[in-house]
Protein backbone atom coordinates (compact mmCIF):
# COMPACT_ATOMS: atom_id res chain seq x y z
CA UNK A 1 0.00 0.00 0.00
CA UNK A 2 0.78 3.50 -0.37
CA UNK A 3 0.18 6.62 1.43
CA UNK A 4 -0.03 10.50 0.67
CA UNK A 5 0.65 12.24 4.08
CA UNK A 6 -0.29 15.92 4.06
CA UNK A 7 1.23 18.30 6.99
CA UNK A 8 -0.10 21.85 7.84
CA UNK A 9 -0.38 22.33 11.59
CA UNK A 10 2.01 25.06 12.11
CA UNK A 11 4.77 26.92 9.80
CA UNK A 12 5.71 23.69 7.74
CA UNK A 13 3.84 22.65 4.88
CA UNK A 14 4.87 19.27 3.54
CA UNK A 15 3.79 16.22 1.34
CA UNK A 16 5.28 12.33 1.25
CA UNK A 17 4.71 9.41 0.35
CA UNK A 18 5.18 6.13 2.77
CA UNK A 19 4.39 2.46 1.84
CA UNK A 20 3.06 0.36 4.27
CA UNK A 21 6.42 -1.19 4.60
CA UNK A 22 7.94 1.72 6.01
CA UNK A 23 9.43 3.07 3.15
CA UNK A 24 9.74 6.89 2.56
CA UNK A 25 9.01 6.83 -1.27
CA UNK A 26 9.31 11.19 -1.37
CA UNK A 27 8.67 13.73 0.96
CA UNK A 28 9.10 17.50 0.48
CA UNK A 29 8.85 20.40 2.67
CA UNK A 30 8.34 23.92 2.90
CA UNK A 31 8.91 25.89 5.44
CA UNK A 32 7.73 29.30 6.34
CA UNK A 33 10.21 30.73 9.04
CA UNK A 34 11.61 33.14 6.68
CA UNK A 35 8.26 34.21 6.44
CA UNK A 36 7.83 34.43 10.38
CA UNK A 37 11.03 35.50 11.16
CA UNK A 38 10.31 39.53 11.01
CA UNK A 39 7.43 38.82 14.07
CA UNK A 40 9.29 36.70 15.96
CA UNK A 41 7.03 33.72 15.88
CA UNK A 42 4.11 32.06 13.72
CA UNK A 43 1.54 34.28 12.54
CA UNK A 44 -1.70 32.16 12.08
CA UNK A 45 -2.88 34.60 9.20
CA UNK A 46 0.96 34.36 7.38
CA UNK A 47 0.97 30.65 7.63
CA UNK A 48 -2.46 29.80 6.45
CA UNK A 49 -2.03 31.65 3.17
CA UNK A 50 1.23 30.18 2.57
CA UNK A 51 0.17 26.48 3.48
CA UNK A 52 -2.38 27.10 0.47
CA UNK A 53 -0.21 28.23 -2.00
CA UNK A 54 2.61 25.73 -1.26
CA UNK A 55 0.38 22.15 -0.51
CA UNK A 56 -0.42 21.21 -4.06
CA UNK A 57 3.15 21.90 -5.63
CA UNK A 58 4.28 20.02 -3.04
CA UNK A 59 2.08 17.06 -3.44
CA UNK A 60 3.00 17.43 -7.49
CA UNK A 61 6.91 16.95 -6.78
CA UNK A 62 6.38 14.10 -4.21
CA UNK A 63 4.26 12.35 -6.71
CA UNK A 64 6.48 13.17 -9.23
CA UNK A 65 9.36 12.26 -7.67
CA UNK A 66 8.43 8.64 -6.59
CA UNK A 67 7.36 8.25 -10.22
CA UNK A 68 3.55 7.70 -9.07
CA UNK A 69 -0.01 9.22 -10.22
CA UNK A 70 -2.79 10.02 -7.57
CA UNK A 71 -4.50 7.19 -8.92
CA UNK A 72 -1.67 4.73 -7.56
CA UNK A 73 -2.23 6.04 -4.08
CA UNK A 74 -4.38 3.79 -1.56
CA UNK A 75 -5.30 6.43 0.52
CA UNK A 76 -4.88 10.02 1.75
CA UNK A 77 -3.99 11.26 4.78
CA UNK A 78 -4.00 14.35 6.25
CA UNK A 79 -3.68 16.43 9.99
CA UNK A 80 -6.78 17.41 11.11
CA UNK A 81 -5.25 18.85 14.08
CA UNK A 82 -4.20 20.32 16.84
CA UNK A 83 -2.60 23.18 15.61
CA UNK A 84 -3.64 26.74 14.11
CA UNK A 85 -6.52 25.71 12.90
CA UNK A 86 -6.38 28.03 9.58
CA UNK A 87 -3.57 25.70 8.25
CA UNK A 88 -5.43 22.37 9.64
CA UNK A 89 -8.05 23.59 7.39
CA UNK A 90 -6.16 24.12 4.34
CA UNK A 91 -4.17 20.79 4.57
CA UNK A 92 -7.53 18.75 5.30
CA UNK A 93 -10.02 20.31 2.79
CA UNK A 94 -6.73 19.49 0.51
CA UNK A 95 -6.71 16.25 1.73
CA UNK A 96 -10.76 15.46 1.15
CA UNK A 97 -10.76 17.29 -2.39
CA UNK A 98 -7.62 14.49 -3.29
CA UNK A 99 -9.74 11.71 -1.77
CA UNK A 100 -12.78 12.84 -3.63
CA UNK A 101 -11.17 13.52 -6.79
CA UNK A 102 -8.94 10.30 -6.77
CA UNK A 103 -11.66 8.05 -5.30
CA UNK A 104 -9.77 6.62 -2.31
CA UNK A 105 -10.50 6.93 1.14
CA UNK A 106 -9.36 9.70 3.44
CA UNK A 107 -7.92 9.35 6.91
CA UNK A 108 -7.92 12.03 9.65
CA UNK A 109 -4.77 12.05 11.19
CA UNK A 110 -3.74 13.88 15.22
CA UNK A 111 -0.37 15.53 14.59
CA UNK A 112 0.48 14.49 17.53
CA UNK A 113 -0.14 10.50 16.89
CA UNK A 114 2.05 11.70 13.27
CA UNK A 115 4.78 12.02 16.05
CA UNK A 116 4.13 9.22 18.23
CA UNK A 117 4.02 6.75 15.98
CA UNK A 118 7.34 8.50 13.88
CA UNK A 119 9.64 6.04 15.86
CA UNK A 120 8.03 3.01 14.09
CA UNK A 121 8.56 4.52 10.70
CA UNK A 122 12.45 5.08 11.90
CA UNK A 123 12.08 1.48 13.29
CA UNK A 124 10.16 -1.16 12.28
CA UNK A 125 11.22 -3.58 14.73
CA UNK A 126 9.93 -0.94 17.55
CA UNK A 127 6.64 -2.82 19.42
CA UNK A 128 3.93 -1.76 21.50
CA UNK A 129 3.95 -1.00 24.63
CA UNK A 130 6.58 2.30 24.24
CA UNK A 131 7.46 5.09 26.79
CA UNK A 132 7.18 7.87 24.55
CA UNK A 133 8.79 11.23 25.47
CA UNK A 134 6.77 13.87 23.40
CA UNK A 135 8.78 16.93 23.49
CA UNK A 136 7.78 19.51 20.39
CA UNK A 137 7.16 23.12 20.10
CA UNK A 138 3.42 22.91 21.97
CA UNK A 139 3.87 19.63 24.08
CA UNK A 140 5.65 18.17 26.65
CA UNK A 141 4.52 14.82 27.62
CA UNK A 142 4.92 11.13 28.41
CA UNK A 143 2.59 8.81 26.71
CA UNK A 144 2.65 4.67 26.96
CA UNK A 145 1.81 4.03 23.50
CA UNK A 146 -0.13 0.75 23.56
CA UNK A 147 -1.25 0.68 20.06
CA UNK A 148 -2.32 2.64 17.07
CA UNK A 149 -4.94 5.51 18.85
CA UNK A 150 -4.04 3.54 22.38
CA UNK A 151 -2.57 6.21 24.23
CA UNK A 152 -2.12 6.41 28.16
CA UNK A 153 -0.62 9.93 29.18
CA UNK A 154 1.04 9.73 32.56
CA UNK A 155 2.35 13.18 32.82
CA UNK A 156 2.58 16.80 30.63
CA UNK A 157 3.38 19.99 31.55
CA UNK A 158 2.02 22.78 34.22
CA UNK A 159 2.83 25.61 32.00
CA UNK A 160 5.42 25.45 29.21
CA UNK A 161 6.11 23.15 26.02
CA UNK A 162 9.75 21.69 26.10
CA UNK A 163 10.43 23.43 22.13
CA UNK A 164 8.57 26.88 23.44
CA UNK A 165 11.12 26.75 26.28
CA UNK A 166 13.43 26.70 23.99
CA UNK A 167 11.94 29.31 21.45
CA UNK A 168 11.29 31.60 24.36
CA UNK A 169 15.21 31.48 25.71
CA UNK A 170 16.00 31.87 22.05
CA UNK A 171 14.37 34.89 22.25
CA UNK A 172 15.52 36.31 25.40
CA UNK A 173 19.12 35.51 24.13
CA UNK A 174 18.57 37.60 21.08
CA UNK A 175 19.25 34.30 19.00
CA UNK A 176 16.25 34.51 16.09
CA UNK A 177 13.69 32.25 15.21
CA UNK A 178 12.90 29.39 15.26
CA UNK A 179 14.91 29.04 18.81
CA UNK A 180 15.64 25.22 19.44
CA UNK A 181 18.43 24.86 16.76
CA UNK A 182 19.70 28.17 17.14
CA UNK A 183 20.20 27.79 21.02
CA UNK A 184 21.64 24.54 20.53
CA UNK A 185 24.14 25.73 18.15
CA UNK A 186 25.30 28.53 20.78
CA UNK A 187 25.85 26.09 23.72
CA UNK A 188 28.13 24.03 21.98
CA UNK A 189 30.64 26.77 22.68
CA UNK A 190 29.30 27.67 26.62
CA UNK A 191 29.53 25.44 29.82
CA UNK A 192 26.75 23.92 30.97
CA UNK A 193 27.81 24.57 34.91
CA UNK A 194 28.38 28.34 34.20
CA UNK A 195 24.97 29.90 35.15
CA UNK A 196 23.36 28.45 38.33
CA UNK A 197 19.41 27.21 37.42
CA UNK A 198 16.51 25.87 38.91
CA UNK A 199 15.01 22.25 37.96
CA UNK A 200 11.62 22.81 38.26
CA UNK A 201 9.47 19.40 39.76
CA UNK A 202 13.03 17.45 39.52
CA UNK A 203 12.39 15.05 42.86
CA UNK A 204 8.24 15.23 42.86
CA UNK A 205 6.36 12.27 43.27
CA UNK A 206 4.65 12.42 40.11
CA UNK A 207 6.29 12.69 36.30
CA UNK A 208 5.03 16.52 35.48
CA UNK A 209 6.63 18.61 33.74
CA UNK A 210 7.58 22.81 34.50
CA UNK A 211 9.31 25.01 32.70
CA UNK A 212 7.80 28.67 33.21
CA UNK A 213 10.53 28.93 36.31
CA UNK A 214 13.36 28.27 34.37
CA UNK A 215 12.58 31.03 32.13
CA UNK A 216 12.33 33.41 34.46
CA UNK A 217 15.80 32.05 36.04
CA UNK A 218 17.13 32.68 32.25
CA UNK A 219 15.87 36.39 31.72
CA UNK A 220 17.32 36.88 35.57
CA UNK A 221 20.56 35.48 34.35
CA UNK A 222 20.35 37.60 31.14
CA UNK A 223 19.98 40.64 33.04
CA UNK A 224 22.55 40.28 35.75
CA UNK A 225 25.36 40.60 33.28
CA UNK A 226 27.55 38.38 34.41
CA UNK A 227 27.23 35.50 31.84
CA UNK A 228 27.72 35.24 28.33
CA UNK A 229 24.64 33.70 25.85
CA UNK A 230 26.91 30.78 25.21
CA UNK A 231 27.12 29.89 28.98
CA UNK A 232 23.41 30.44 29.53
CA UNK A 233 22.10 28.60 26.41
CA UNK A 234 24.55 25.46 27.73
CA UNK A 235 23.28 26.24 31.43
CA UNK A 236 19.48 26.16 30.09
CA UNK A 237 19.78 23.10 27.80
CA UNK A 238 21.35 21.42 30.40
CA UNK A 239 18.55 21.98 33.05
CA UNK A 240 15.89 21.09 30.14
CA UNK A 241 17.78 17.86 30.37
CA UNK A 242 17.74 17.14 33.78
CA UNK A 243 14.10 17.71 33.90
CA UNK A 244 13.52 15.30 30.95
CA UNK A 245 15.71 12.86 32.32
CA UNK A 246 14.52 13.03 35.81
CA UNK A 247 10.72 12.77 35.02
CA UNK A 248 11.08 10.15 31.91
CA UNK A 249 13.05 7.84 35.22
CA UNK A 250 10.04 7.88 37.15
CA UNK A 251 7.62 7.41 34.70
CA UNK A 252 9.79 4.11 33.95
CA UNK A 253 9.84 3.15 37.62
CA UNK A 254 5.92 3.70 37.40
CA UNK A 255 5.53 1.27 34.14
CA UNK A 256 5.77 -1.82 33.25
CA UNK A 257 6.03 -4.47 30.29
CA UNK A 258 8.20 -1.46 28.05
CA UNK A 259 9.24 -2.56 24.92
CA UNK A 260 11.79 0.84 24.60
CA UNK A 261 12.07 4.15 25.61
CA UNK A 262 11.64 6.22 22.69
CA UNK A 263 11.68 9.78 22.20
CA UNK A 264 9.63 12.19 19.19
CA UNK A 265 8.84 15.86 18.62
CA UNK A 266 11.00 18.58 17.43
CA UNK A 267 12.87 18.78 20.43
CA UNK A 268 14.48 15.60 19.69
CA UNK A 269 16.22 16.51 17.21
CA UNK A 270 18.39 18.23 20.32
CA UNK A 271 21.76 16.07 20.19
CA UNK A 272 21.98 16.93 24.26
CA UNK A 273 18.85 15.64 24.93
CA UNK A 274 19.37 12.44 22.97
CA UNK A 275 22.56 11.63 24.16
CA UNK A 276 20.61 12.05 27.69
CA UNK A 277 17.98 9.70 27.08
CA UNK A 278 20.00 7.03 25.51
CA UNK A 279 21.86 7.05 28.50
CA UNK A 280 18.67 6.58 30.75
CA UNK A 281 17.81 3.87 28.31
CA UNK A 282 20.93 2.15 28.48
CA UNK A 283 20.97 2.10 32.47
CA UNK A 284 17.80 0.86 32.27
CA UNK A 285 18.46 -2.10 29.84
CA UNK A 286 15.32 -0.76 27.51
CA UNK A 287 16.27 -0.04 23.47
CA UNK A 288 16.22 3.28 22.74
CA UNK A 289 14.31 4.75 19.88
CA UNK A 290 15.29 8.36 18.16
CA UNK A 291 14.25 9.20 14.75
CA UNK A 292 16.24 10.85 12.44
CA UNK A 293 16.36 14.47 12.82
CA UNK A 294 14.57 15.14 9.71
CA UNK A 295 11.86 13.31 11.09
CA UNK A 296 11.55 15.04 14.29
CA UNK A 297 10.66 18.11 13.32
CA UNK A 298 7.21 18.50 11.62
CA UNK A 299 7.20 16.80 8.00
CA UNK A 300 4.99 14.52 6.30
CA UNK A 301 6.12 11.27 5.84
CA UNK A 302 4.97 10.80 9.90
CA UNK A 303 1.54 11.98 8.95
CA UNK A 304 1.64 9.69 5.55
CA UNK A 305 3.08 6.84 8.38
CA UNK A 306 0.00 7.38 10.79
CA UNK A 307 -2.22 7.18 8.08
CA UNK A 308 -0.34 3.91 6.84
CA UNK A 309 -1.19 2.50 10.19
CA UNK A 310 -4.30 3.74 10.86
CA UNK A 311 -5.19 2.29 7.33
CA UNK A 312 -3.47 -1.44 7.93
CA UNK A 313 -6.12 -1.54 10.58
CA UNK A 314 -9.71 -0.26 8.44
CA UNK A 315 -9.51 3.15 10.44
CA UNK A 316 -10.59 5.63 7.65
CA UNK A 317 -12.67 8.70 7.88
CA UNK A 318 -16.02 10.88 6.29
CA UNK A 319 -16.30 13.66 4.45
CA UNK A 320 -17.66 15.13 6.99
CA UNK A 321 -15.07 14.73 9.68
CA UNK A 322 -14.14 18.92 11.16
CA UNK A 323 -10.84 20.20 11.89
CA UNK A 324 -9.45 20.79 15.09
CA UNK A 325 -7.75 23.01 17.42
CA UNK A 326 -7.44 21.00 20.42
CA UNK A 327 -6.72 17.16 20.01
CA UNK A 328 -5.61 15.45 23.45
CA UNK A 329 -4.15 11.83 22.35
CA UNK A 330 -5.13 10.73 25.60
CA UNK A 331 -8.85 12.72 26.42
CA UNK A 332 -9.48 10.87 29.82
CA UNK A 333 -6.12 12.35 31.14
CA UNK A 334 -7.50 15.48 29.27
CA UNK A 335 -10.55 15.40 31.32
CA UNK A 336 -9.58 14.88 34.73
CA UNK A 337 -6.76 17.49 34.81
CA UNK A 338 -8.52 20.23 33.43
CA UNK A 339 -8.54 22.18 30.09
CA UNK A 340 -5.39 24.10 30.00
CA UNK A 341 -2.93 21.17 30.42
P1 LIG B 1 3.31 20.41 18.21
O1 LIG B 1 3.88 19.23 17.52
O2 LIG B 1 3.33 20.31 19.68
O3 LIG B 1 1.98 20.82 17.65
P2 LIG B 1 5.15 21.92 16.60
O4 LIG B 1 4.60 21.08 15.52
O5 LIG B 1 5.33 23.37 16.39
O6 LIG B 1 4.30 21.67 17.91
P3 LIG B 1 7.59 20.49 16.26
O7 LIG B 1 7.73 20.84 14.84
O8 LIG B 1 7.44 19.07 16.61
O9 LIG B 1 6.53 21.35 17.07
O10 LIG B 1 8.88 21.01 16.99
C1 LIG B 1 9.25 22.35 16.90
C2 LIG B 1 9.89 22.69 18.21
O11 LIG B 1 11.11 21.94 18.35
C3 LIG B 1 10.26 24.15 18.32
O12 LIG B 1 9.88 24.62 19.59
C4 LIG B 1 11.77 24.13 18.16
O13 LIG B 1 12.43 25.19 18.84
C5 LIG B 1 12.14 22.79 18.76
N1 LIG B 1 13.41 22.30 18.22
C6 LIG B 1 13.70 22.02 16.94
N2 LIG B 1 14.99 21.66 16.80
C7 LIG B 1 15.53 21.73 18.05
C8 LIG B 1 16.84 21.49 18.60
N3 LIG B 1 17.84 21.12 17.82
N4 LIG B 1 17.01 21.66 19.93
C9 LIG B 1 15.99 22.02 20.72
N5 LIG B 1 14.74 22.28 20.28
C10 LIG B 1 14.52 22.13 18.96
MG1 LIG C 1 8.32 24.52 12.58
FE1 LIG D 1 4.76 18.99 15.59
Amino acid sequence: TIILGLESSCDETAAALVSGDGRVLAHRLATQEAQHRPYGGVVPEIAARAHAEALMPLVDAALEEAGLALADVDAIAATAGPGLIGGVMVGLVTGKALALAAGKPLIAVNHLEGHALSPRLADQSLQFPYMLLLVSGGHCQLLRVEGVGRYRRLATTIDDAAGEAFDKTAKMLGLGYPGGPEVEKAALRGDPKAVPLPRPLVGSGEPHFSFAGLKSAVLRARDSGKYSVEDIAASFTQAVVDCLVDRTRLALDQSEGLTALVVAGGVAANRAVREALSGLAESRGLPFVAPPLWLCTDNGAMIAWAGAERFRLGLTDGMDIAARPRWPLDPTAERARGAGV
